[in-house]
């Protein structure tokens, strides 16, 4: 099936706008809903994690130790290769899944990394990128997450630039003082030219 890939840096607004297109009867699968299940309590992830790093990384449920794995990978580069060499695989391998059981006109893929993990572009036939100003950003995770503006731009700084994502993408949309219904009106024109693309 046809499959737009949805991305956009933190906070850019891309879980926002691909609810807009689930709201017009489009299928999501979000690559970071797949990424938690395979690291929750019995996930597929959990026996290679429990090999490779000990059971010291395994939380009493049988999920990940999220907080003990992120103090190891933000530090050691290597020790977060090893970790995406077990979850990237079967992030992947669900995706498909989820993609070849999905029902709608298309299937929009949400990748949060589309621009950074290089292989996510050649696996959807369009890229869509939600784009807004590095300060918008920061305003939005500050408030959501109660996170600081440090802590913000940090994960700001490890993911793509603006630049780089625009450079990927097929269509944009703004996201910058936006409202709802401005947004809701570009989601509609996209989605029928992506009903239209997928017809043909
Ligand atoms: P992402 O999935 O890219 O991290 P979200 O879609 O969760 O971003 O948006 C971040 C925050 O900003 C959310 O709280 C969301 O409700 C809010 N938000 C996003 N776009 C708008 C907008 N156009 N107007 C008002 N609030 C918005």
């Amino acid at each position: 099936m046809f499959a737009v890939g949805i991305t956009g840096g933190i906070g850019s607004g891309k879980s926002t706008v691909a609810d807009l297109f689930a709201m017009r009867g489009v299928p999501l699968v979000d690559t970071d809903v797949i990424a938690h299940r395979i690291t929750a309590p019995g996930g597929l992830a959990m026996p290679s994690i429990a090999t490779e790093f000990g059971p010291s990384f395994v939380a009493h449920d049988g999920s990940l130790d999220r907080a003990q794995m992120r103090a190891l990978v933000f530090s050691d580069d290597t020790a977060r290769s090893r970790l995406e060499a077990i979850t990237h695989p079967l992030i992947r391998a669900e995706t498909e899944r989820e993609r070849s059981e999905a029902r709608g006109p298309y299937v929009m893929v949400v990748v949060p990394l589309l621009v950074e993990s290089g292989s996510w572009k050649n696996r959807v036939d369009r890229v869509l990128a939600v784009d807004c100003t590095v300060e918008t950003q920061i305003e939005r995770v500050m408030r959501r997450n109660a996170f600081t503006r440090e802590q913000v731009l940090a994960i700001i700084e490890r993911q793509a630039t603006r630049e780089a994502r625009l450079a990927a993408a097929d269509d944009v949309i703004v996201n910058d003082a936006v409202s709802i219904e401005t947004l809701s009106r570009e989601v509609d024109a996209l989605h029928r030219q992506y009903v239209s693309l997928a017809g043909t």
